[in-house]
């Protein structure tokens, strides 16, 4: 029986206006109006922050940033802090996502700084980890991941870590309609919650929350979400339309 709160969030990448993406919200936020046992998070654009959280602030559906910057202002065009995201409504921000890996240049210690700056900010960071295709054919997955947590979270302590929500995002299952099966996403799973166990301990271990993202859609939420280490879902593509989204949210 697990005892954390499920969490389904929705990564909506550079999709919407903000004039679209307030629709989106404003269906999604009718639909899961009652949903009182699981957590919400929509990540939409940076531009459309504002204008989501009027339509959100009442409701169950919270507001998440898709990146940050880890200084809190200065000559640095083009970026955007931590504490600016947390004065526009955002609670969650989603880090080291792998398309900024691999189109931003995102490192393992880039990411650790982000998560720190979410962290000294208040913001709930969600820490994306995850393998490649070919890191999955050369059976490297479980070094990659343990290099991944262990660096992503260099010099943070215990009491930090609360708040933390980390992904399992294999990368060779974004955006590409191939979802890991229930028991491949469930093996990874239990290895990243030994690996908190490992490096914080066990109080932190078992409640932290390990989502799964990749192609995840309401027609295999409710399998993944049975597995005893799964506690969530970040969602792409899904999690554009408000239906399918909030069929995601209401698994059960
Ligand atoms: C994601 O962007 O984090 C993701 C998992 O995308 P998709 O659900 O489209 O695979």
């Amino acid at each position: 029986m697990k005892n954390r709160r499920p969490l389904i969030a929705g990564n909506w990448k550079m999709y919407k206006t903000p004039n679209e993406s307030v629709e989106t919200a404003r269906q999604l936020d009718q639909q899961v109006r009652s949903v009182a046992d699981v957590d919400i998070m929509i990540a939409p654009t940076f531009t459309a922050l504002t204008a989501v959280w009027e339509v959100v602030q009442n409701g169950p559906v919270t507001l998440g940033a898709q990146n940050l910057y880890w200084e809190a202002e200065g000559a640095y065009t083009g970026e955007i802090s931590a504490p600016m995201l947390k004065s526009v409504g955002c609670e969650y921000c989603i880090i080291g996502h792998s398309e900024r890996r691999q189109y931003f240049g995102e490192t393992d210690q880039t990411v650790n700084k982000k998560i720190q700056a979410a962290i000294k900010t208040k913001l709930k960071p969600v820490f994306c980890v995850g393998e490649t295709d070919k890191e999955r054919e050369a059976e490297q997955t479980f070094s990659v991941l343990d290099k991944q947590v262990k660096k992503g979270l260099e010099g943070l302590v215990l009491d930090q870590l609360n708040t933390l929500v980390i992904a399992y995002e294999p990368v060779w299952a974004i955006g590409t309609g191939k979802t890991a099966t229930d028991d491949q996403a469930q093996e990874v799973h239990q290895f990243i919650r030994s690996l908190v166990e490992k490096n914080f301990g066990n109080a932190l271990s078992d409640s932290i929350r390990i989502l799964y993202g990749g192609s995840v859609k309401p027609d295999n939420i409710a399998a993944l979400m049975k597995m005893p280490d799964i506690d969530g879902a970040l969602v792409g593509g899904a999690s554009l339309d408000a239906e399918s989204f909030s069929q995601i949210v209401k698994f059960k």
